[in-house]
């Protein structure tokens, strides 16, 4: 693994960000939790989000569709069939291997929407050169299409469950699909208008590498905007735009991003472009912007019965809605985050969060712990800061030490009461990217953090 990878997984483990699911067990493979801190930055990424994509959007709604639906709709939209990935077997040490990660490791194109017959004969041309990444040998079994969907048994009582599964989403954005007709009828919505939505999804990934970037479970921010056939594409640019300057807003290097278009387009796409950011394992995936034709909504409306069709109000032209979507996953956004903020200086780490995302807001801290008046005026002053601003109480060790634990978790300001608090109503407010303090008045504190944090 990377240096840098290295140093990121090992902070979130020791600082609270990402904990290994069921550790007491030996792990569960490509499964993560997040601990209290990766818990608060998840839930900033999703409140800036949301706030960006429905409350700032008087043509977008929000909608929480469950993780369970009708089995029907993953064979509607392709899932049962086509929603499959390249595997091949190492005969040497057993490792299950991704087919078309094999091959982009050697430069050769091939991805998941080829058929099996297509990536297997890529696979076999090029086989002398691929070699197992685990044993370094080079001698594969025959390549078979593996498909993603995790299967249950919910509401099935039989032994033979198997025969008829439901399955846990495998995207959150059939869920949008399903409900576009209840929204339509029951919100004032018109075309073109957008469904978003933030929810678990679930992928049986072959191979789940990169810490939290591939993972079995895993949370999507999904947006479904509903357009005429004749304005999808003017409006794709705009989403296109939109989504890029969202990235720029949370504080990422422009340099670190790039656009990437796809080549290779499945049979109903108009255009499709992902959003990639240059992960220490390099430029990958951060979310997809796609123009997807009129292919979800016939689909359905196909394999319910039910017409999907609008009828515009003021033209009454008939048609099908098309839709361009935003699909973002928290789970790479947040590594993104934490790849573009680490950075080492002279002695210290400081992960320079934008402030609104960081876990903590402000630290407060008393001079030394053993001083109850000090105390009690550093008590006074969390109590007061604590309704507004998430704060984190430590009386630990020496200031120095605070200081240092604090920027290594990206907290932007920490303030110390010591004895001339006491005398004045002064604290020390110290910046984190500047390391810099200055001298505020208690009564001017709220006002002022108010507008760091603006
Ligand atoms: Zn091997």
């Amino acid at each position: 693994m990377d240096d840098k990878m290295q140093k990121i997984v090992s902070l979130c483990k020791r600082r609270g960000f990402v904990f290994p699911s069921s550790e007491i067990y030996g792990g569960f493979a490509a499964v993560y939790d997040l601990g209290p801190l990766g818990a608060e930055l998840a839930n900033n990424i999703k409140q800036q989000w949301w706030k960006s994509m429905v409350y700032l959007r008087d043509d977008i709604v929000g909608l929480d569709s469950a993780i369970f639906m009708h089995p029907k709709t993953w064979e509607a939209s392709g899932h049962v069939s086509g929603f499959a990935d390249p595997l091949v077997e190492c005969k040497n040490c057993h490792s299950r291997l991704r087919a078309d990660h094999l091959l982009e490791d050697i430069d050769v194109q091939a991805d998941e929407k080829m058929s099996e017959e297509e990536i297997a004969e890529i696979f076999d041309k090029n086989k002398q050169k691929i070699k197992c990444p685990q044993c370094g040998k080079s001698d594969f079994t025959k390549l078979k299409k593996f498909n993603l969907l995790v299967k249950s048994n919910l509401g099935n009582f039989t032994e033979d469950w198997q025969k008829a599964p439901v399955y846990l989403r495998g995207e959150t954005c059939q869920g949008i699909y399903l409900n576009y007709l209840n929204v339509l009828n029951s919100m004032r919505v018109k075309i073109p208008f957008g469904i978003a939505q933030i929810g678990k999804a679930f992928r049986n990934e072959i191979t789940a590498r990169q810490f939290v970037y591939r993972t079995r479970e895993f949370e999507q921010m999904e947006m479904q905007y509903f357009c005429s056939p004749q304005t999808d594409m003017a409006e794709y640019e705009k989403l296109r735009q939109y989504r890029w300057q969202w990235y720029l807003d949370l504080g990422i290097k422009e340099e670190n991003l790039k656009w990437h278009k796809h080549e290779n387009l499945v049979f109903y796409a108009k255009e499709a472009y992902d959003i990639e950011y240059n992960f220490p394992f390099g430029f990958k995936e951060l979310e997809g912007v796609h123009a997807r034709g009129n292919y979800d909504l016939t689909q359905h409306s196909k394999f319910s019965g039910v017409e999907l069709d609008y009828t515009d109000p003021e033209t009454k032209e008939k048609y099908i809605p098309h839709i361009i979507e935003s699909s973002a996953g928290v789970g790479r956004t947040f590594l993104a985050l934490l790849s573009d903020a680490y950075s080492e200086e002279n002695d210290r780490v400081v992960l320079k969060l934008k402030p609104s995302l960081a876990p903590y807001k402000v630290a407060v801290f008393p001079l030394l712990a053993n001083k109850p008046e000090l105390v009690a005026k550093a008590r006074e002053v969390f109590e007061t800061l604590k309704s507004e601003f998430v704060c984190v109480w430590d009386d630990r060790g020496n200031i120095g030490k605070r200081y240092y634990s604090q920027d290594e978790i990206g907290t932007p300001y920490c303030l110390t009461i010591d004895f001339d608090t006491l005398e004045n109503d002064t604290l020390t407010l110290r910046d984190r990217d500047t390391a810099k303090q200055e001298r505020v008045e208690i009564g001017e504190l709220k006002a002022l953090i108010r507008e760091k944090l603006a």
